[in-house]
């Protein structure tokens, strides 16, 4: 079984970190003692630093007690950095995608690895996603945008081309959404996260791009959050405003299983309605290990999707 989505923190990272703490404002917090400290930078979404995160045995053992047999490994969004300086970003970039560089190598039957990229300088990006994968990585890692421009802005456009040049798989994840309405029950976490998927779902399929970018794999992380499931009033609003489908080829329902989608859903019938929405061969087993809100182990799929995503034609 596959495991789409993963992620790790490698020793070189948590050694940047730890030299870089001041300029990017990084603290561990002791919220409880029975937990690990917690990892917050520039006090924003702070998460307990398990273990499983930094050790590479521990996650390797933990890989294989879940049957799992191939992991494609991402660095957390927590450590994107999109809010610093572009020269800080790129800097991290370097470090976290060259350390799952070599570890992708120690272990290229267990692991493939994701980059991260200077989103905040999508040229920059561009450079970081072509070194990675030059290297071995099988594309990037993004959030669903920067500084309130979403995907679709012309700002990132040196970036989409170079995806598609390169036809890499970009996994888009949600950062932690800011709306000040969700300020307790875990909600930027437990509604904010998914929707922040859906926003940049949307955006991606009105604007054109998933013909514009057809040789990018995009993977939408947690299911697609919310959009798979609004599907049929985006088809009617394509069908009743002239404006929506105007970068459209055909209904916003024939572009669903253009995206790839992990399994973290945790509900059997969730899954199944993705299942039979965007077509088995778009469903990655995936599980968004180590994380509080995981899917553990991950739910098995077809392996057709996997291959299919992970690996292309002609290489
Ligand atoms: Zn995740």
């Amino acid at each position: 079984m596959f495991d789409f989505h993963t992620h790790f923190i490698p020793e070189d990272v948590i050694n940047w970190i730890d030299d870089n703490k001041t300029a990017i404002n990084a603290t561990r917090i002791e919220k409880n003692p029975k937990k690990e400290k917690f990892l917050s930078i520039n006090e924003k979404w702070a998460f307990e630093l398990k273990q499983d995160f930094i050790n590479a045995d521990l996650y390797m053992k933990k890989q294989q007690e879940a049957a799992i047999s191939h992991s494609i490994i991402s660095p957390v969004p927590q450590l994107f950095l999109y809010d610093f300086d572009s020269d800080i970003t790129k800097e991290i970039a370097t470090v976290y995608n060259n350390a799952l560089v070599s570890w992708q190598r120690e272990n290229p039957e267990q692991l493939s690895g994701l980059a991260t990229v200077s989103l905040n300088h999508p040229e920059q990006a561009a450079k970081d996603l072509r070194d990675g994968m030059n290297k071995g990585l099988k594309g990037a890692i993004i959030g669903p945008g920067v500084h309130g421009k979403t995907l679709s802005d012309p700002f990132f456009t040196p970036f989409w081309e170079e995806a598609q040049h390169l036809k890499a798989i970009i996994f888009i994840h949600p950062l932690l959404s800011e709306d000040p309405r969700l300020h307790h029950h875990m909600m930027p976490n437990l509604v904010g996260v998914p929707w922040e998927t859906t926003i940049a779902a949307t955006d991606i399929l009105l604007s054109g791009m998933l013909d514009t970018y057809d040789q990018v794999k995009i993977l939408l992380a947690h299911g697609g959050g919310f959009f798979p499931y609004q599907i049929g009033r985006l088809n009617q609003g394509y069908h009743q405003w002239p404006h929506v489908a105007e970068n459209l080829r055909k209904e916003p329902s024939a572009y669903v299983s253009d995206f790839w989608y992990d399994t973290v859903l945790m509900h059997p019938e969730t899954h199944r309605y993705l299942n039979n929405t965007a077509g088995s061969d778009k469903l990655v087993s995936g599980s968004d290990f180590p994380f509080d809100l995981c899917s553990w182990p991950p739910l098995q799929t077809s392996e057709t999707a996997a291959h299919s995503l992970l690996y292309t034609e002609g290489t």
